[in-house]
């Protein structure tokens, strides 16, 4: 039997003679499928092609895990080690023996999770090389489970992970997208992590709710405001998105340019000049 991982969005699938005939993630309407057309590969064709993992410190306790040359989505896995436990965040859809060896060295991981589906890598390959950790997954995108297994724990809400680490349901580009508060993060004024649930503008200066990000299909404003009264108990400074990070100022530019976004899709701006 063979772990299948869709090529274009890197999530592995339940072990079976044959892949799927489809990626359900990837004919989403929040996704796509390649124009060339679906494919699958596997762990050891990845590792054939030269696929290995990078980490590099962000700030102290927190490491990027990044997968080179770049894989799937292409997003940015990320340790976060407290007294109590190591998170891994939007795990990495390639694994390899240097990977995991590099990870014990920095403290193994205990808990594995997502911001939302697109992001969940090989999750459940990375739970089995580290004890089977538990994978906790939103229980509103149970649906979305591709690769089913005992170590997946179902949760909403909110939920204390490890020490100083809490994950909230916000909802919005997933009805489970969350994010984590990192207490300590960001020498103790708090950072959030926040993967796609809310993502980082191309000006590194504000971010933005979507459906879709590819797709550019908005969010309605109850969404939108549920996202921000989810995140409103929590203090941070610095935002960590999948692709980037919002050094400093995070909150204060969470909240104008979700204001902005607000603004847009109720049509609360000014006319355009006729023409
Ligand atoms: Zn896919
Ligand atoms: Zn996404």
């Amino acid at each position: 039997m063979t772990i299948w991982t869709c090529a274009a969005c890197a999530i592995e699938h339940a072990d079976t003679e044959q892949p799927p005939s489809t990626c359900e993630i990837c004919s989403d309407d929040r996704q796509f499928v390649p124009a060339a057309g679906q494919r699958w590969t596997t762990r050891a064709e990845l590792a054939a092609a030269g696929h290995r993992g990078v980490v590099n410190e962000l700030e102290p306790d927190l490491y990027a895990v990044d997968v080179a040359p770049e894989l799937g989505i292409g997003q940015r896995g990320l340790l976060l080690r407290t007294s109590g436990g190591n998170l891994l965040w939007e795990p990495p859809g390639f694994i390899d023996d240097d990977m995991v060896s590099t990870l014990r060295e920095l403290g193994g991981v205990d808990v594995i999770s997502a911001s939302h589906p697109h992001l969940t890598g090989a999750s459940i390959q990375w739970s089995h090389a580290f004890d089977k950790a538990p994978v906790l997954v939103a229980s509103a995108d149970r649906q979305w489970i591709r690769r089913p297994d005992e170590v997946i724990e179902l949760w909403h809400g909110t939920r204390e992970v490890l020490p100083g680490v809490t994950f909230a349901q916000c909802g919005g580009h997933f009805a489970g997208s969350s994010i984590a508060h990192w207490q300590a993060g960001a020498d103790g004024r708090g950072a959030l992590l926040t993967g796609d649930t809310i993502a980082i503008g191309a000006d590194r200066m504000s971010v933005n709710v979507m459906r879709s990000y590819v797709n550019k299909i908005p969010l309605p404003e109850r969404a939108v405001r549920r996202i921000l009264t989810s995140i409103e108990p929590y203090s941070y400074d610095r935002l960590y998105g999948a692709f980037g990070t919002i050094d400093t100022n995070a909150a204060a530019l969470v909240d104008s340019s979700v204001h902005r976004y607000i603004a847009w899709v109720r049509g609360d701006v000014p006319d355009e000049p006729d023409i």
